[in-house]
């Protein structure tokens, strides 16, 4: 089955797909491309082996005259040529005495077949194991009206369905489209938390492959400028994949947002967030509460979704009604009530969390408080016999309390309400296949000793295959969880409470900031104490 059929398209290859690149990038520069199998490897590397073979013993070989040798290397080049005749021979002897043809009927349609394979294999490409589909479940034909199915179409088609299926694959949380020049479009993935550019693509292929995704995500098209937002889905082999997109005119052309909402990635225990043990059944106590307040802080991006559904997976919804408000929803509950905040619509979180209270819920998750009327009604839910789980964008627990104060909530009503404050951080996770004790500096080393660590104990990030060099896979949180009891609650009422007594009260036992969690996490190998670092270098 390997032949001159297949050897024939090597011209077509890119040449990253011929010197193998491994990478993220060459995976789909190679997507418009045809595939490049190992015999044709081999007979690349046979064709250069006798190439520079006869370089070498004719230009280094003193006993041939100098003005042979340009006609020899000239010669070597054109080794390549016969032996792909020689398998033409090959070929056409072969289907001769198969079909019992004369050779030169035989050679004619050897040659047929090689050029239209070749042409066919050009223009379409492996069907991918995955279908995109919009908001209300109609593929690409059915959104265009089934009007496009020119080889053109089809391998756009293609390449957006590459981009999507490698950012799954990559663990992606976000995939970035936008213009880096007039002629250029980089592809980036948000991989733990950060970004990194996967591919270049030409202007023209790039901008056919933003208008598909618009199409699907149910956008208008002809509008370049003015911000969208749409969603749509990709069906794969084991399940769903959700993607909430957003467009923008900038500079040079548009941009595309492409948040991945992966069902399968997103739903974690509780006890696979990251919380030290002490902590977790802290947190696990607060949630089994009939009534009051958890709050989840941190900076965008700091996995307070994560840790918010969580939470909602410790509540057993057949014995308490859970009814949530989201923007947007990330991953579907099958039994919650589930509202998505629609400013279009007027539903924003304080209606929503209004008409919620009527509807006799235990336990309400508020996706984010962002305004003063959220943050009334949510404390005082909490108040009236309601569990209430929400985030609040803020960068630690004691910044949190003063965020609410300036909402204009009462210290009465906090001290009264509130339960439990999270704030969190995400640290990537080192790869297990390439992490190695760390070679820390002299100064680090000092100072783990002061503290009374083991130095040795620390690992580094190295970079691997198997986690695209960067020495890290996945992430873990660290948490710090301050429980509002007795002493605090007191100092809070009287207006009096500080940063210190934030971190030095004795409500927890073993109370820790950030980077103390972050700290035992680098000495127990997990990550490396340039990561924590990293996270918590904007604490005050
Ligand atoms: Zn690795």
């Amino acid at each position: 089955m390997y032949g001159v059929e297949n050897y024939i398209h090597l011209g077509a290859y890119p040449a990253q797909a011929v010197l193998g690149l491994g990478s993220a990038s060459a995976k789909f520069l190679g997507a418009g491309m045809v595939h490049f199998g190992p015999v044709r490897l081999i007979l690349l590397v046979i064709w250069i082996y006798m190439c520079m073979y006869s370089v070498l013993r004719i230009e280094f070989n003193p006993t041939v005259p100098v003005r042979y040798k340009p006609y020899v290397n000239i010669l070597a080049l054109f080794v390549g040529p016969w032996i792909l005749f020689l398998l033409l021979v090959v070929d056409t002897a072969k289907k001769a005495q198969e079909g019992n043809l004369a050779f030169a009927e035989a050679f004619k349609e050897v040659l047929r077949n090689t050029f239209n394979r070749s042409l066919r294999e050009c223009s379409s490409k492996p069907e991918l194991p995955i279908k995109l589909l919009d908001s209300s479940g109609r593929d690409f034909s059915e959104v265009y009206g089934g009007s496009d199915d020119s080889a053109l179409a089809n391998e756009m088609l293609h390449l957006t369905q590459q981009i999507i299926l490698d950012g799954i694959n990559d663990r992606a949380s976000d995939i970035l489209i936008d213009p880096k020049s007039n002629d250029m479009y980089t592809i980036r993935f948000r991989i733990d938390g950060l970004l990194s550019t996967v591919n270049e693509i030409e202007s023209d292929r790039c901008v056919a492959v933003v208008n598909s995704i618009k199409a699907i995500s149910g956008m208008d098209i002809a509008e370049r400028r003015r911000p969208q937002d749409g969603a749509f889905m990709a069906k794969l082999l084991d399940g769903n994949v959700f993607f909430r997109v957003a467009s923008a005119g900038v500079l040079g052309g548009e941009k595309l947002s492409i948040r991945v909402l992966n069902q399968s990635t997103g739903l974690l225990g509780l006890e696979s967030i990251g919380f030290a043990d002490e902590l977790l059944s802290s947190v696990l106590n607060a949630v089994s509460q009939s009534s009051g307040m958890i709050i989840v802080c941190g900076p965008t991006g700091s996995g307070k979704t994560t840790t918010l559904y969580a939470m909602l997976g410790e509540i057993d919804f057949l014995t308490r009604n859970v009814v949530t408000v989201e923007d947007p929803v990330e991953y579907v509950l099958p039994q919650a009530s589930q509202i998505e905040v629609n400013v279009k619509a007027d539903i924003t979180f304080a209606n929503a969390l209004r008409s919620i209270v009527r509807q006799d819920p235990d336990v309400i998750c508020v996706g984010e408080i962002r305004d003063a009327e959220t943050a009334s009604m949510a404390l005082q839910a909490s108040q009236t016999g309601h569990l209430v789980i929400a985030t609040l964008h803020s960068s630690s627990n004691m910044a949190s309390l003063v965020r609410l104060m300036e909402l204009g909530i009462k210290p009465m009503l906090l001290s009264t309400a509130l339960n439990v404050i999270i704030s969190q951080r995400l640290v990537r996770v080192l790869c297990d296949d390439c992490k190695s004790p760390a070679n820390l500096s002299a100064e680090w080393i000092i100072q783990l000793q002061k503290s009374k660590w083991d130095h040795t104990k620390f690992m580094q990030a190295n970079g691997c295959e198997n986690c695209h060099g960067t020495g890290y896979r996945g992430r873990t949180a660290i948490c710090d969880v301050t429980i509002l009891t007795g002493n605090l609650k007191a100092k809070l009422l009287d207006r009096n409470l500080s940063h210190g007594d934030m971190k030095k009260d004795g409500d927890i036992s073993g109370r820790s900031t950030l980077r103390a969690e972050g700290l035992k996490k680098a000495f127990a190998g997990i990550t490396t104490i340039e990561e924590v670092q990293r996270v918590t270098s904007n604490l005050g």
